[in-house]
């Protein structure tokens, strides 16, 4: 398996050795299955990962390797992926919205539970074993997260409750399922959302299995690290004032906060004009930095120049990727030290999260590579 390669190098070890010319996404396991690890002995409940944060093979084995054998799956190739690292993985399909054929997918996949947020959606299911769980999707309008997810997907508390009522009585495991947005820093919105299922789940008369409390959980991108302790203790307590000594189990389903740490994206300079002011990147917003488009520029960024680490004080760039397209730029101001130079790796920490997996090949770019490592540097 690929876990168990013995791994001896660093990021800046590789680019001191190979020199590469194009992006590398640089993977530690160490640091991955730390995190899995952590999660699990925190989170009073079952640990799954969400396979579209980051799908590569290496990543779903090594989650494997420490025990996460439950993934949240959006598609037919996401269980594919999740089935070649786990035969026996058990599958949450979370997307609630399907094609029949989609539908046909899963039944044969076998999976053990699926989300829905819409009549329509639910009777599409009605193929599907009794055995498996249907969780009702809902959104709150709540804020704390870098984007929105409510505004795509979530029935209302009251139609939940209908849904909710129509799943109990086709037989099947009835759950409720949520997410509270991306890189939410908000601990108290999971405890709003524990309180609301339990208003749902009164309004149904239906005694719920589980709660999914979703993803959400924020990763450090160099503004502090994230308190995942603060979001399970905000649910505990919300769980236990909600529904006394009868409370459902839980799970959840991180993606970002899972993978993001355990990447280091490194892009390379090809070119800088006015003076250093206008830097030009092997990679960008169509490749591995779509996130910092759609969060901000994030503070962990390195440059490492032919003799080591660049340490003089910074100013501030514009950065263009490498696409012949001028929407494929980061956000204004990102902080580079004065002395680097053309040929430079521009090193970008806490990536293993909607880097690799959102790269598109536009224009013969992006980030195909992928190198495991002992340690992040
Ligand atoms: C994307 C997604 C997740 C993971 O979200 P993160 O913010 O990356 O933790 C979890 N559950 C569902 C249903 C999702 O769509």
């Amino acid at each position: 398996m690929q876990h168990s390669l013995p791994l001896t190098t660093t990021p800046t070890a590789y680019l001191s050795q190979h020199a590469p010319d194009a992006p590398i996404l640089f993977f530690a396991p160490s640091v991955l299955q730390a995190t899995a690890r952590r999660f699990q002995a925190e989170f009073e409940g079952l640990v799954t990962y969400a396979v579209k944060a980051n799908d590569c093979a290496e990543v779903l084995s090594n989650l494997v390797a420490a025990g996460i054998t439950t993934f949240d799956v959006a598609s037919p190739a996401e269980m594919a992926a999740a089935r070649a690292a786990c035969p026996q993985a058990v599958l949450h399909y979370n997307n609630p919205v399907r094609s029949e054929a989609e539908v046909a997918a899963g039944i044969a996949a076998g999976v053990a539970s699926w989300s829905v947020d819409d009549l329509s959606e639910l009777a599409k299911l009605d193929r599907v074993s009794r055995n498996a769980e249907v969780a009702v999707r809902f959104a709150l309008p709540i804020k704390g997260a870098a984007y929105d997810f409510g505004s795509k997907f979530g029935a209302t508390p009251d139609e939940a409750a209908k849904i909710l009522r129509k799943v109990a009585a086709m037989g099947f495991i009835p759950s409720v399922c949520f997410h509270p947005g991306t890189q939410c820093n908000d601990p108290t919105a999971w405890g709003s959302y524990v309180i609301e299922a339990a208003r749902i789940a009164a309004m149904a008369g239906v005694t719920l299995a589980r709660i999914n409390i979703g993803g959400g959980f924020a990763a450090d991108r160099g503004f502090g690290t994230p308190d995942h302790r603060a979001v399970f203790a905000c649910v505990k307590k919300a769980l236990t004032s909600a529904f006394g000594a009868d409370a459902p189990d839980l799970l959840c389903e991180p993606g970002r906060a899972m993978v993001a740490e355990s990447c280091v994206l490194a892009t390379r300079i090809k070119g800088m004009r006015a003076g250093g002011d206008v830097v030009f990147l092997n990679d960008g917003i169509y490749g591995g930095l779509p996130d910092l488009r759609d969060m901000g520029l994030c503070a962990l960024v390195s440059v490492f120049g032919p003799n080591g680490p660049r340490t003089a004080k910074s100013t501030s760039r514009i950065v263009f990727g490498p696409t012949c397209d001028s929407l494929d730029r980061l956000p204004d101001g990102l902080p580079l030290p004065v002395d680097t130079c053309t040929g430079d790796y521009v090193l970008f920490g806490g990536m293993g999260a909607y880097s690799i997996s959102m790269s598109t090949a536009f224009n013969g770019y992006g980030v195909q590579k992928v190198e495991m490592v002992s340690d992040l540097d």
